[in-house]
């Protein structure tokens, strides 16, 4: 699964087409706008201390990539392949421009604009996609599934069989890979060839499974394959979401994400990893919150993406995501979140820079560092696995999720980022963090918040943002300058109330406090004038990256 934050930009509220051009400057088309919102930049890793076989290997790997893009195009419509053929040969200006926004959004449709159409002449976007009859309903599904033999229905609502209409014109499924055999036969045969130009074993193994896989639309043991995969190539290949089936959420769409392991930030991790009890035990809650014995954590890898492809193409860059999502392989061997740290950081180039310097004091504005940012987010991620979690209300065993029902999301989110902020500093002050970071921290932190609540308050991610930005506005951490327009840190005073929000959030969660979140969000989850006017401002600030790979040749 992907983090929420990139799955809610349909939410943003972007008006890309008001620029007022200065007098005598060529007037900007509405795509053109549309394709700015999205800063070209460059991501590459390094390949250097990849072994001579690998470097060979990344290549294979980059072709084989290629192909899930033209699978992923042929998922999206049944009309996508002949509509990209058209914009391929159209050499008119603006069939270029709609090219280069098909080739963002993978289709005909801007995902920053609710999937509105920007190609003349393309339909509504098919909640079906491409993967059941345009005609079908879902009631028609669902009596055709209820009278299948038990085997039958588990494929028909499985991942990897597309729905068609036979000849008789019912229903029938078709395997994925006999749907894309023209296109997998190739794509299995590049992993083969990887696999055996790799010398590393864990990737060859989890190459030689996968390339199987394509061929007999059973995932399983390349799925547990790749949850063993300890190879400086890091690869994910093949069909793994459901958010494009908007009928079902059963059918898999196909991507890819070809990365280098990130050494450094991986040792980083296990350094952190070492600290999680003494945070737990040092916890701002009551003793018997604490949890004495922290379970296993998913494992988390840090990696830098050198190509991607199919449904990572396109819209809003992924930058972390949680695999797989067969249930049978996360019972068995859980799962594992993939960091893509060159794409957080340039989403922080390209898109919280600017948002910095147009959101946050002049004076600050210095201190906003990607290292502090990307070392919170990993700390988020950690501390999801602290606090309370199983607990007891009323002499009732139950869950923090159970009891938080709707709030659960939002008020964990928010607890992660403050709680991230907490663990920081508790290993800043035992001297495991460099003190030079303490401010960088804490002021990088405040422009993210503007970052996260750009893409609504009616999401998880944005909601507790907006939820801890107004807190520590009202507590004094956060200033607003009115003279300015922009807000500060207060960094002493940041360091006790971080203290005291994530205790009382724990605190909230320990006694599944439904009605006492509720209350929190309703006081702070909002946003105020003066947060009102800084997001104004920043209308023309892009909102994600479009990446180009140079070691794909581009
Ligand atoms: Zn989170």
């Amino acid at each position: 699964m992907k983090s929420l934050l990139f799955l809610f930009s349909a939410l943003v509220m972007m008006n890309a087409g008001c620029t007022q051009p200065r007098p005598g400057a060529p007037v900007e088309s509405p795509l053109a706008a549309k394709i700015k919102r999205f800063a070209p930049t460059e991501l590459t890793g390094d390949v250097s201390r990849l072994s001579p076989g690998d470097r060979l290997a990344l290549q294979k790997l980059i072709e084989a990539a290629r192909i899930m893009d033209r699978i992923y195009i042929r998922q999206v419509w049944s009309g996508n392949e002949t509509l990209l053929r058209r914009l391929q040969v159209d050499t008119t200006a603006a069939g270029r421009e709609a090219l280069e926004l098909f080739m963002i959004e993978m289709g005909p449709w801007s995902s920053l604009d609710n999937d509105s159409a920007f190609v003349d002449g393309a339909p509504v976007k098919p909640p079906q996609a491409n993967y059941y009859p345009a005609d079908m309903t879902k009631e028609e599904m669902e009596a055709w599934v209820r009278g299948l033999p038990e085997k039958e229905k588990k494929k028909a609502v499985g991942f990897f069989w597309t729905i068609r209409r036979g000849a008789d014109g019912k229903l029938m499924m078709v395997p994925y890979s006999r749907e894309y055999r023209d296109l997998l036969i190739p794509a299995a045969a590049l992993l083969r060839e990887a696999a055996g130009l790799t010398d590393n074993p864990t990737l060859k193994k989890f190459l030689v499974l996968r390339a199987e896989a394509f061929a007999k639309d059973d995932y399983y043991e390349s799925d547990v394959a790749w949850m063993d995969l300890d190879s400086p190539i890091d690869v994910t290949i093949g069909p793994y979401e459901t958010y494009m089936d908007e009928l079902f959420n059963y059918k898999a769409a196909f991507e890819s994400f070809v990365t280098l392991r990130n050494d450094e930030e991986s040792r980083n991790l296990q350094r952190f990893s070492a600290y999680l009890q003494e945070i737990e035990d040092h916890l701002p809650i009551a003793k018997e919150f604490r949890n004495p014995r922290l379970g296993g954590m998913a494992p988390i890898r840090v990696v830098d993406q050198v190509y991607r492809s199919g449904e990572a193409s396109g819209g809003v860059q992924t930058a972390a995501f949680n695999l797989p999502n067969d249930e049978k392989v996360i019972k068995e061997k859980g799962s594992k979140r993939v960091m893509l740290k060159n794409v957080q950081q340039a989403k922080f180039q390209n898109v919280l820079v600017p948002i910095a310097r147009i959101a946050v004091d002049t004076t600050q504005q210095p201190l906003i560092a990607f290292e502090p940012f990307f070392t919170h987010i990993l700390a988020h991620e950690l501390m999801h696995g602290l606090g309370p979690h199983n607990i007891m209300v009323g002499g009732r065993k139950t869950t923090v999720r159970q009891e938080m029902k709707d709030l659960y999301s939002a008020i964990e989110e928010a607890k992660a980022d403050i709680a991230g902020l907490f663990a920081l500093q508790y290993l800043i002050d035992k001297g495991v963090v460099d003190k030079a970071t303490e401010e960088q921290m804490y002021v990088t932190f405040l422009a993210g918040v503007f970052r996260s609540v750009r893409f609504g308050i009616n999401e998880a991610h944005g909601k507790g943002m907006a939820l801890q930005f107004n807190y520590l506005l009202d507590e004094g951490a956060f200033v607003y300058i009115p003279s300015t327009g922009r807000f500060s840190v207060d960094v002493e005073k940041m360091k006790e109330v971080v203290r005291k929000l994530t205790g009382e959030i724990m605190t909230l969660q320990a006694n599944g406090n439904y009605a006492g979140v509720q209350t929190m969000f309703d006081r702070y989850a909002n946003i105020r004038p003066e947060m009102r006017k800084v997001l104004d401002r920043l209308m023309h600030v892009p909102v994600d990256i479009h990446p180009r790979f140079p070691l794909a040749g581009e």
